[in-house]
């Protein structure tokens, strides 16, 4: 077939496939797959690709002609259907431990990369089909993607990125024009769900999981030879290969996994799985399943109702289950070192690089130019006390936190005015609760009296306006769901600026509806996807 010339744009260098082992075997069959980092296989023909909605920026990122997405070849190619010249379609080996359990071989199952492209900022990214068919990692799985899960990827990670976390990226979101059956909550109703790929963008999809496959099957050599891959293509900076370098690497890694947790705990993002497959190598959100955004602010809450009984990946563990997840992969690079002792000890700094990130960003949230020890640290932990008093919309409140009057002569009453919005049941701020968060709220008008100046602008250039709440998602999906993408577009353009004030979408702003409270896709995920 001949491609649109701003199609054709892309410029691919495929360098995993060109430098690391192929699986021997061509067929696409469920497979232990051993002495290889990746199998090649080829995206499912679907019926009717149609295009739901793509990001501009990263149609950019990659130099696609402006108008690329208008043909019905971009559809098509980005469905899977066909193949532009230079694309060399494989899926990746990884294994994983899920829910603290090493579950082995794991894989893209259900995600197919389709090659890397050379960036119009001069870096390699790698395109990837979630939801192109079966390959050798499938398991019993159908390789395929329903639109509910694909609109919440697709839209989660541009949102993310606006954000300013650091995450992958997503080109486009295709509908197949099949049906895909799934059972959402495991319970036998199984359903027939409009099926999509979503095209995911990054430099790397590269996991912790990556590593621990090889260590597990005592495969030092290519354990070796992927390690030295991954620093010189995506950590050049560190150096060619040595046990100098790999430290540095691992060094490198717990501190981007650091930051991106830190992050997250700004925005309100709950990632939901955070198993060993799920977490990137370079630090950046990966794999949008089950995940959710605060609400009211409670530490414990997970939106994963597979991880409901433990909450092991609940919000206010994520910084914890990261470091056991470093420690996994320190454990995978063991074969490199002759001593474990560098391994050892960024793991242990770890703890402190996260504690400080994570003061810093709640006193950048609460608009202090630093932070001030121990003093910030007690107002920092009332506020927290304070939120578990009554039901806090965590977004609203710091929004509202930067319009507080702090003159000393203010009365606790206009103060609470200011965040009064964030409270989702008002009768819960009676008598005693009231009182105290009237009280921190002084405590922190005097904290930030000296320090006003540009406060408001500082804190709303850190606290979100916008955020993909959980019940926005699932109204944009019920009207997809009916062949009506408007939402979709919409939340995807509202959430290109995240700290604006945008006048005309304030409704996009507001706090949970209570027929939100417990709808399933609001405040309750499952795995199915
Ligand atoms: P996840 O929970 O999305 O991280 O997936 C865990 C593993 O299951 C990965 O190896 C996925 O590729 C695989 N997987 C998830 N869904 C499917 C599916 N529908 N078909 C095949 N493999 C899947
Ligand atoms: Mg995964």
């Amino acid at each position: 077939m001949t491609f649109p010339a701003d199609l054709t744009t892309l410029d691919f260098d495929n360098r995993f496939t060109r430098e690391l082992p192929a699986d021997k075997d061509a067929s696409p069959y469920p497979r232990q797959v051993m002495g290889a980092s990746y199998s090649r296989v080829t995206p499912k023909q679907f019926a009717a690709p149609k295009l739901v909605a793509h990001s501009r920026e990263v149609a950019e990122l990659l130099g696609l002609g402006e108008n690329a997405h208008t043909s019905d070849a971009f559809a098509r190619v980005f469905a899977g259907n066909e193949q532009l010249p230079g694309m060399d379609p494989f899926a990746m080996c990884y294994g994983g431990h899920q829910f603290g359990n090493w579950a082995g071989q794991l894989g893209d199952g259900r995600a197919i990369n389709l090659g890397e492209v050379h960036g119009t900022d001069g870096a390699h990214w790698m395109l990837q089909l979630k939801g192109a068919g079966q390959t050798p990692y499938s398991r019993g799985g159908d390789g395929l993607a329903v639109l509910r899960s694909s609109v919440r990827e697709f839209l989660c990670s541009e949102a993310m990125f606006h954000l300013g976390v650091p995450t992958t990226r997503a080109l486009s979101l295709v509908r197949t024009g099949e049906l895909v059956e799934r059972d959402m909550f495991y319970d036998g109703n199984p359903k027939d769900e409009p099926g999509a790929v979503v095209c995911r963008v990054a430099r790397s999809f590269i996991r912790f999981g990556s590593f621990e496959i090889l260590a597990a099957r005592g495969e030092k050599e290519l354990l070796q030879k992927f390690t030295d891959f991954t620093i010189r293509s995506l950590f050049p900076h560190l150096g060619e290969p040595s046990q100098a370098t790999y430290a540095a690497f691992f060094e490198e890694v717990c501190r981007t996994t650091a930051a991106m947790v830190v992050e997250w705990m700004r925005v309100g993002f709950v990632h939901g799985v955070m198993n060993t497959d799920n977490l990137s190598i370079l630090g950046e959100t990966i794999d949008y399943g089950p995940y959710g955004w605060l609400e009211n602010f409670d530490p414990n809450w997970t939106p994963n109702t597979t991880d409901a009984h433990g909450r092991r990946y609940r919000f206010g563990h994520q910084g914890r289950v990261a470091q056991w997840n470093l420690v996994q992969l320190a454990n995978a690079l063991v074969p490199l070192f002759d001593s474990t002792k560098p391994l050892e000890a960024a793991v242990n700094d770890y703890a402190s690089v996260y504690e400080k990130g994570w003061r810093e960003m709640m006193a950048s949230k609460l608009g202090f130019s630093e932070h001030n020890g121990d003093d910030d640290a007690a107002l920092i932990g009332e506020l927290m006390a304070v939120f578990d008093l009554a039901e806090t919309d965590m977004t609203v409140f710091f929004r509202g936190l930067a319009d507080v009057d702090v003159a000393a002569d203010t009365r606790a009453d206009e103060r609470i005015g200011a965040v009064i919005d964030a409270y989702y049941v008002p009768t819960q701020l009676a008598g005693g609760v009231r009182e105290r968060l009237g009280g921190w709220l002084d405590r922190y008008a005097d904290r930030v009296r000296d320090e006003d100046d540009g406060r408001a602008e500082r804190m709303n250039a850190v606290n979100p306006k916008y955020v993909l709440r959980n019940y926005l998602a699932q109204l944009a999906i019920d009207k997809a769901e009916k062949g009506d993408d408007s939402l979709v577009i919409e939340l995807l353009d509202v959430l290109r600026r995240p700290y604006d004030e945008q006048p005309t979408k304030e409704e996009h702003a507001a706090k949970r509806p209570d027929w939100a409270r417990e709808r399933p896709g609001c405040s309750m995920l499952s795995c199915s996807s």
